[in-house]
């Protein structure tokens, strides 16, 4: 039988602009996606309503826009699939493979971010709970394209994880499983800032009996004082007029070799030429760059 066809996506988060990291994010799953010759699928990942900074969607397609990227199908929006996540959890609960958490912020403090297990035999009501996923005592490993073997033990290291909040918003892990494999992707690529959730998905797709995906974790990029670019300021929107030389940078700092004749070129050629030319060979195997390090 013929390979699947590749389809690809960039999902961001509305709580800001889009920044050059995540400018990096979305050229390395673009390129990959059409130099296979697959789509590639827009995403809004809008499960935190609170933390969603008002305007950020409009402001993240334009800017998408502006830099030449065309999506294929309609946006799709996580706030859009709350019925399906919530059927989920509810099966997730009846199998007693996920359970109720009450605990307090303060009783998990000195734990490091693993939960000690209080609640996993109390049997406790799910309302105004937490919903946390038990996780098996074993390792989860996959093969990065870039970043290569990576493994994580989901008992040691993760602990049993959040998959519904007290206050009702679905956890990212849970949603990005089910949508990536509800919207057929077979190829994530992403910020590697996001290999270590990796194996909770893997666990996740296990469990529901959904495909796993490949997998390309770019590099993070980071403030010369080692912060992940965008969150610990509000960066302003990438501005439209810095599109080429932005998009060279960045074609740059995924290792591709663009020639000086570029430019002065416009995003689309700047698109299309990294698509002829795209090598995810050549990207950076680190799991972060420093942008004062970028050309
Ligand atoms: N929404 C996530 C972010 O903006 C990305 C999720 C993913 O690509 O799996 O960091
Ligand atoms: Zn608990």
């Amino acid at each position: 039988s013929s390979p699947s066809p590749y389809v690809g996506r960039f999902a961001p988060t509305p709580s800001g602009y889009l920044h050059f990291g995540s400018l990096i994010a979305a050229l390395a799953s673009y390129l990959d996606a059409r130099n296979a010759g697959g789509c590639w699928l827009l995403r809004m990942e809008d499960l935190d309503p609170p933390r969603e900074v008002p305007g950020a969607q409009a402001a993240i397609l334009k800017t998408l826009e502006d830099y030449g990227f065309a999506w294929d199908g309609p946006v799709v929006r996580q706030s859009g699939r709350l019925a399906r996540y919530g059927e989920v959890v509810e099966r997730l609960l009846e199998q007693d493979l996920a359970y109720a958490c009450t605990c307090s912020r303060k009783q998990l403090e000195g734990f490091s971010g693993i939960y000690p297990g209080f609640c996993r035999d109390a049997g406790q009501e799910p309302r105004d709970a937490a919903i946390r996923l038990r996780v098996p005592e074993r390792e989860y490993a996959f093969v990065d394209r870039v970043q290569g073997a990576f493994a994580q033990h989901l008992g040691r290291e993760v602990g049993d994880f959040v998959i519904r909040r007290r206050d009702g918003l679905y956890a990212y892990q849970l949603a990005v499983v089910l949508d990536d494999a509800w919207q057929g992707v077979t190829d994530v690529v992403r910020g590697a800032d996001l290999l270590d959730s990796t194996p909770r998905q893997l666990y996740l797709q296990e469990l529901l009996g959904l495909p796993r995906p490949r997998y390309l974790h770019v590099p993070l990029i980071v403030q010369t004082d080692g912060h992940k670019l965008g969150k610990s300021y509000r960066s302003p929107p990438l501005p439209a007029e810095r599109a080429g030389p932005l998009l060279l940078r960045a074609l740059r700092a995924l290792g591709q070799r663009p020639p000086a004749e570029l430019g002065k070129a416009c995003p689309r050629e700047l698109l299309d030429w990294g698509i002829a030319h795209w090598d995810a060979g050549r990207i950076p195997h680190c799991r972060t760059l420093a942008e004062a390090a970028l050309d």
